[in-house]
């Protein structure tokens, strides 16, 4: 066929997208069958604009066609309107926004973003805290390297599916309704590969077991999500790849518990520690630290070790450990023990001028 696209629609080689648009869709108002009834005539002109449409209305294929004809597109894969369906699958586009029919236009045949990944890892108290780095093992779908996530072998182009003219839909009409379904040909993708590329058989993408060195600052928490760039699955058609994002699952300590930057401790001591006062040495999550209790510290008090919490995730120093005593009663007693305690009891009896807090209770209650 030495068809001249640009001919029969009436516009010039070098013609606007736009113009071209609109010259099909005068052309195909015109010769639409619905209002020609009967008509060979009309029927052919509609036809053939259709299919100059097909191909000037579409960048890839225009491009094809002005540098190497008709012939050049058949050689491309493109086969040219094969029947009614593929003639109402490229007027449908123009007819969706002349008549309103918003239809989200399927664009299948260009780069594709890889998906993003997750993983989601367990680490300890310790290792969010002071920061830690974690080998990771994944098995993704990376593109392919012999055929760039085309499927298509090396230096073999996929070629338009013919049955959907590239659209991956198939516009069936119905009286004046129109039926879209997914073209059964290339299952939605616009494109055939005739020759399929050896490493991957065609599908673009290969599976591989990679393992990633993951940093993981010192200072998250549980529930982090952090996200490594480009190590999600691969781009089909050259696009770029996705991400990855790893969840972090932070195991509680045995001892420490967060809360924000800060560390919490309890410290169990001893009934005379706490009534008498002392120093001890106790352990946080960067080493030890000395620790002055106070005599007369009461069960449920706390104090405070400055600097000896969590490293703030964005710089700024640390939090702080807070350390709540907890006062141990001695459950056995000694004979020893036990005589000094009670000679203290007296002590304390003596000592108690005041009525004393049962005495209080029981008057009030009373
Ligand atoms: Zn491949
Ligand atoms: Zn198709």
């Amino acid at each position: 066929m030495g068809k001249d696209y640009y001919e029969i629609l009436g516009v010039s080689r070098s013609a606007t997208a736009d113009e071209i648009k609109k010259a099909y869709r005068k052309l195909a108002l015109k010769y639409h069958p619905d209002r020609n009834p009967d008509d060979k005539e009309a029927e052919e002109r509609f036809k053939e604009a259709a299919e100059a449409y097909e191909v000037l209305g579409d960048a890839e294929k225009r491009q094809i066609y002005d540098r190497y004809g008709i012939d050049g597109l058949r050689n491309s894969g493109y086969q040219g309107p094969g029947d009614f369906s593929d003639i109402f699958s490229s007027f449908s586009d123009i007819f969706d926004d002349l008549f309103g029919f918003g239809r989200a236009r399927h664009q299948r045949s260009g780069p594709t973003r890889g998906a993003d990944l997750r993983y989601d890892l367990n680490i300890t108290f310790m290792e969010a805290a002071l920061g830690t780095e974690k080998e990771i093992r994944i098995t993704r779908a990376d593109t392919c390297p012999g055929c760039g996530g085309t499927g298509a072998k090396e230096g073999s182009d996929p070629a338009i599916c013919h049955q959907c003219g590239g659209r991956g839909q198939i516009v069936r009409a119905q009286g004046f309704f129109r039926v879209s379904t997914t073209c059964p040909a290339c299952r939605g993708e616009g494109r055939i590969i005739s020759d399929p590329c050896e490493d991957c058989g065609g599908a673009g993408l290969r599976e591989v077991e990679k393992t990633l060195s993951i940093k993981i600052p010192a200072g998250v928490d549980h529930g982090a999500r952090m996200r490594v760039s480009g190590e999600g699955e691969g781009g089909l058609r050259h696009g770029p790849p996705g991400d990855l994002y790893v969840f972090l699952y932070v195991e509680p300590h045995e001892y420490f518990h967060r809360d924000g930057y800060d560390v919490h401790l309890r410290l169990p001591v001893s009934m005379t520690q706490a009534a008498l006062g002392c120093r001890i040495e106790v352990p946080t999550i960067h080493g030890k630290s000395e620790l002055d209790i106070p005599a007369g510290t009461q069960p449920g008090d706390t104090l405070v070790i400055e600097g000896e919490g969590i490293p703030r995730l964005r710089g700024g120093g640390r939090g702080d450990m807070i350390v709540e005593i907890e006062v141990r009663v001695p459950k056995k007693l000694s004979a020893k023990q036990r005589e000094l305690l009670e000679e203290f009891a007296d002590l304390e009896r003596e000592a108690d001028n005041d009525e004393g807090f049962l005495k209080r209770l029981f008057r009030m209650a009373s």
